[in-house]
């Protein structure tokens, strides 16, 4: 830990959602015309480990785009990247989903399988969590907390309750189950200009921006920023010379140390701890509450009516209930613990006369349709695609599993509820600009 008398934080989220079903009978179903995986690691992650800025960073890598980088990667980078997350790692929930939308068992697979993922690959235990767009609500928290998670990462106006300003604050939260967690809000000024500031002059932006700022705050508390990662190279080229040269010399200059997460708690003092309340159902890109950017018209839209995501959402969540009462039917009490245990395999399980793996893969893909990205954008073909794909691979697992009947019904199901939503680009439904996805 550096010596120095305030201390910077610098959080990315690191994200790419999955681009491909895995089930054989889905090959070529997903053909893109850019490999946006291997784009963004050259562009981005691939820079960032070799200039050193990992290793001052502190991030979440999701599972869904960390599984890849082996194939993305060269050696040396795949084993820094690996060394370095070790040591300044966050965890993840393997997948993108909205935490809140979940029942608890959903909830507590999703956060198990994120947690052995991270151990697998990276070989150390998380302490801190970045929630899948920061959303959160108490039961949540209350998983997270069972888990271990020493506490999450949010905005800070997902706190309230404060006589102050929640920003670069130790939050403790008491749940109703007796536990409590800490929630630990980044600085909003300076991780949304990180984003979407100007990033041609990191002296200029830490003299301005970070310095006042971080000068305001008392010895033991340091300054957090979270930002996306892909920022740094990939949605604005070059800002990843911007963020090195701010970590490496702007900073270092000013007498501002840059610090681990993982060391954080090293720093603060009793009297930096303050109690709130979570504000649920809410998040970090969306400052409309409920969630509702992902679930139906919100000012977010833009001017399109986003009035489709309602029946999107609907029919994936719908469908993947059914999965849930089936997989009870069919595998008894204890197939979430096997699920979160064997998850990776699931996720990515190319199909097998094996009922138990159909089923178990059945309910990773249908978890796997409820990734938020679809719904974030005003436009359901960016990326709504690959989540009823997702639905299909459930689909066709679930006949792998000898469940021909209920998977007929299933779909059935899903079309009529997608015939509802009408793409605000083009006036036709859902059903009629993914017909591909269904035969
Ligand atoms: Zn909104």
């Amino acid at each position: 830990m550096p010596n120095c008398e305030k201390f910077f934080v610098a959080g990315q989220n690191i994200y790419q959602p999955p681009r491909q079903p895995a089930h054989n009978r889905l090959e070529g179903k997903s053909t893109q015309e850019v490999d946006w995986n291997l784009k963004i690691t050259r562009e981005c992650y691939s820079p960032q480990i070799r200039e050193g800025t990992l290793d001052l960073a502190s991030f979440d890598f999701y599972a869904t785009i960390r599984k890849m980088m082996p194939s993305l990667l060269n050696q040396e980078e795949t084993t820094h990247l690996k060394e370095t997350m070790r040591s300044r790692g966050v965890g993840d929930s393997f997948l993108h989903v909205l935490l809140p939308d979940l029942d608890k068992r959903d909830k507590e697979i999703l956060i198990k399988a994120g947690q052995n993922a991270f151990k697998e690959d990276v070989g150390a235990t998380p302490q801190w969590f970045w929630p899948p767009e920061s959303a959160l609500d108490n039961a949540t928290l209350e998983v997270l907390a069972e888990a271990g998670y020493l506490g999450v990462l949010c905005a800070p106006e997902q706190i309230s309750g404060l006589d102050g300003p929640a920003d670069n604050h130790p939050i403790i939260l008491d749940l109703e189950n007796g536990n409590h967690i800490l929630a630990l809000p980044f600085d909003r000024p300076v991780s949304s200009e990180l984003g979407n500031g100007d990033k041609s002059n990191a002296d200029k932006f830490a003299e301005k921006l970070i310095i006042p700022r971080i000068k305001d705050l008392t010895p033991s508390l340091p300054m957090i920023s979270w930002t996306d990662g892909e920022t740094f190279g990939h949605h604005v080229p070059f800002a990843n010379l911007f963020i090195n040269y701010l970590l490496t010399v702007s900073l270092p200059n000013a007498g501002i140390g840059i610090l681990n997460i993982n060391d954080i708690t090293k720093v603060w003092l009793t009297s930096d701890y303050r109690s709130g309340k979570l504000n649920q159902r809410t998040a970090w890109s969306c400052p409309h509450g409920n969630l509702i950017r992902w679930h139906g018209a919100c000012p977010c839209d833009e001017g399109k009516n986003g009035a489709w995501k309602t029946h999107y959402c609907n029919a994936l969540s719908d469908f993947n209930q059914q999965i849930t009462l089936l997989l009870d039917q069919e595998l008894g009490k204890a197939w979430p613990e096997k699920l979160a245990a064997n998850f990776t395999q699931a996720i990515y399980h190319k199909g097998s006369n094996n009922s138990e793996m159909s089923l178990l893969a059945a309910k990773a893909s249908s978890l796997e349709a409820q990734t938020s990205c679809p719904t974030f954008f005003n436009n359901p073909l960016t990326s709504g695609r690959i989540n009823l794909l997702f639905a299909r691979q459930s689909l066709e697992n679930l006949k792998d599993a000898g469940q021909t009947l209920l998977a007929k019904k299933l779909q059935q199901n899903l079309i009529q509820e997608l015939s509802k939503g009408i793409d605000p680009y083009s006036g036709q439904d859902l059903v009629t600009i993914f017909a591909d996805c269904f035969n």
